[in-house]
């Protein structure tokens, strides 16, 4: 039996909800499907582990650096907290993860699952599957920039857009493969006809970087002829996703514009408590939420614990392939499929569907169906 180390954190806000919700369904993935869990974790981190810690560390003293390089895979609940965004005199862990890991993938699935109203009218399950494949390590979240005071007076803010050869060609090559492949989708292709489709949204023309974006998308066409090409501006796929979703498969686009786009397809998805994600690389991934530490309800045992259900499932699928452990790859589309007859059933939701059931109860519910696959 293959052993896997998988290294978690808690985070802030509900990230103490749907966390365990999450671990719970992954030790019943492991159970049914095979594979053993070495768990390093879920340790705390975050704003309020600072606050609570004298102002001196994010994190717990036995995360090391050298724990993320040992770990198979990582999983995080979301961290910071509004009152205290920029007010920590440091990060929430010893690295950052995007760019220390190089995790230069950041994949989104937008998927109406059975039982899911989008805030769209008139959609049925299935007709909204598309995946928001946002660039990870770039773009205006390059960390480069400043601000310059004078006489104490914050006078002038600069953050450099960057766009590379390098990070462009693989976020795009990436996508042209996730379109070819079906991967982390219900199912290959768009709802509307079922052709694959990469397309690229960004807005060239206007910004240089966004140029290169394009021009190296479209040289790399040629190599896809199986995945059909369509591009539009990122303002116009803003109007385009709302008004025919079903027409979209995978998107790609630069870091800022996929940062936002993401959380609008959790509207079209029904809720941001079913918006699961991976920061995937060649060498590590991490699964987290697309969402925050939504302190406007926790501490309540609400939340959807779904979001981190699945970016767990979509951390299996991920080091499945990169293990070549099939075992890992069916226990993704087993926690995605448990998902969707907990849902389909209708009888435990949490409020954001319309629901009065607990984080716990949804989470337990998903655990069982997974053990009943
Ligand atoms: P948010 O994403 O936390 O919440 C937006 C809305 O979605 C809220 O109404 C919230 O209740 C709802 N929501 C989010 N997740 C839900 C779930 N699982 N179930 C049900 N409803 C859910 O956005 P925010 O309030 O703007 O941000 C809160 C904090 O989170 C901020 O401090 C921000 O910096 C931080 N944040 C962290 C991450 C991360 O760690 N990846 C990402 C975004 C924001």
């Amino acid at each position: 039996m293959s052993r896997y180390k998988i290294l978690g954190f808690i985070g802030d806000g509900i990230g103490a909800e749907i966390v365990p919700e999450a671990v719970k369904v992954l030790d019943a993935a492991a159970d049914t499907y095979g594979f053993d869990v070495e768990h390093l974790g879920p340790y705390e981190c975050g704003a309020h582990y600072w606050v609570s810690h004298q102002m001196k560390r994010g994190w717990p003293e036995e995360v090391t650096k050298d724990i993320f390089y040992e770990a198979d895979a990582i999983y995080k609940g979301p961290t910071g907290l509004p009152d205290l965004v920029g007010k920590l005199p440091g990060p929430y862990l010893p690295l950052n993860m995007r760019l220390d890991l190089d995790l230069y993938a950041n994949v989104r699935p937008c998927r109406l699952r059975p039982g899911v109203e989008s805030v769209l009218r008139g959609r049925e399950p299935g007709s909204i599957d598309f995946i928001v494949l946002r660039e990870n390590t770039e773009h205006m979240y390059a960390a480069i920039g400043g601000i310059m005071r004078r006489g104490g007076v914050s006078e002038l803010a600069i953050d450099d857009y960057v766009q590379t050869r390098k990070g462009c060609e693989r976020i795009i090559r990436r996508g042209f493969e996730m379109a070819r492949s079906g991967d982390y989708k219900g199912r290959p292709g768009a709802p509307r006809d079922g052709k694959r489709r990469l397309t690229c949204a960004c807005k060239w023309g206007l910004c240089k970087g966004d140029d290169l974006f394009k021009e190296i998308y479209d040289g790399m066409v040629a190599e896809y002829l199986d995945v059909e090409r369509d591009s539009t501006w990122i303002d116009s796929w803003s109007y385009y996703a709302l008004m025919r979703p079903d027409f979209y498969d995978v998107v790609v686009m630069p870091n800022q514009y996929g940062d936002i786009m993401s959380d609008m397809s959790g509207a079209i998805q029904g809720s941001l408590g079913l918006a699961g994600s991976i920061n995937a690389g060649d060498s590590h991934c991490f699964a987290e939420a697309t969402h925050g530490s939504a302190p406007d309800i926790a501490g309540r045992c609400v939340s959807n614990p779904t979001s981190m259900i699945l970016s767990i499932g979509m951390m299996l699928n991920w080091l499945g392939e990169k293990k070549g452990d099939q075992r890992l790859r069916d226990a993704w589309r087993g926690i995605d499929r448990a998902v969707d007859r907990v849902l389909a059933a209708g009888k435990i939701r949490t409020p954001d569907l319309g629901g009065s059931s607990s984080t716990k109860q949804f989470g337990s519910a998903v655990a069982k169906a997974v053990k009943a696959a």
